[in-house]
């Protein structure tokens, strides 16, 4: 049966991305413990994702870029991991959808957001996913996010498929996904309600999945 891969910001959490203060908070957090006062530019620039602009300035902080990323990706992980917790951010209503799939097809997830975070929501709420790939907390692993369809077919090759669907709401989720090999399936959220994509398929909620795999 075809297997289903499903991005995750607003397919599974509610709203396309991740809340820009969550990365405001985990710049901030990094830049104390790497004990540097940075301007006010300087810091709006660390909070923001722009790596040539953040080299620069870890140049003239003489921090190191990368150690600077990775604090700063595992602060968002936990600021993210918090929201999630508390409510803050919740999910869809629709992804029982994706439990269900579970149990008759080979389903993953692949998202542009860390990795960590992937790993946390699949174990928080409990999917059962067959392989799940967020991006690497490094400039290089923030350089592969879609349209870059190498998450994607790094998941392929990890549960050794070639054929299946590709679930997302964004443009750059299609591109990804066909340029993989895949099928895809444009998720209509509120945020996209207005976008028009060339997608394999387009669904109104993730419960139009299951008789679209049924009959594939
Ligand atoms: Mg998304």
């Amino acid at each position: 049966m075809t297997a289903v891969l499903f991005d995750m910001d607003g397919v599974i959490l509610e709203g396309p991305r991740t809340h820009p203060q969550v990365y405001a908070n985990a710049a901030d957090a990094a830049l104390a413990e790497l004990e540097v006062d940075p301007t006010a530019t300087q810091r709006r620039d660390f909070r923001d994702h722009d790596h040539e602009r953040i080299q620069r300035h870890c140049q003239d902080l003489g921090i190191d870029l990368a150690e600077f990323w990775d604090r700063k990706e595992a602060h968002a992980s936990s600021g993210t991991h918090d929201r999630l917790r508390s409510g803050e951010r919740g999910t869809y209503d629709d992804i029982d959808a994706i439990h269900d799939l579970g149990e008759r097809t080979t389903i993953g997830l692949v998202t542009n957001n860390r990795h960590e975070t992937a790993e946390f929501v699949a174990d928080y709420y409990e999917f059962d996913f067959d392989v799940v790939r967020g991006r690497d907390p490094t400039v290089e692993g923030y350089e592969r996010r879609k349209p870059d369809p190498s998450y994607i077919e790094e998941a392929l090759e990890a549960v050794g498929i070639t054929s299946g669907i590709y679930v997302g709401d964004s443009e750059k989720d299609v591109t990804a996904g066909r340029t993989a090999g895949l099928e895809t399936a444009f998720l209509r959220r509120s945020h996209n309600r207005d976008r028009s994509v060339d997608a394999t398929h387009e669904l109104e909620s993730l419960t139009d999945l299951l008789s679209l795999v049924d009959s594939s």
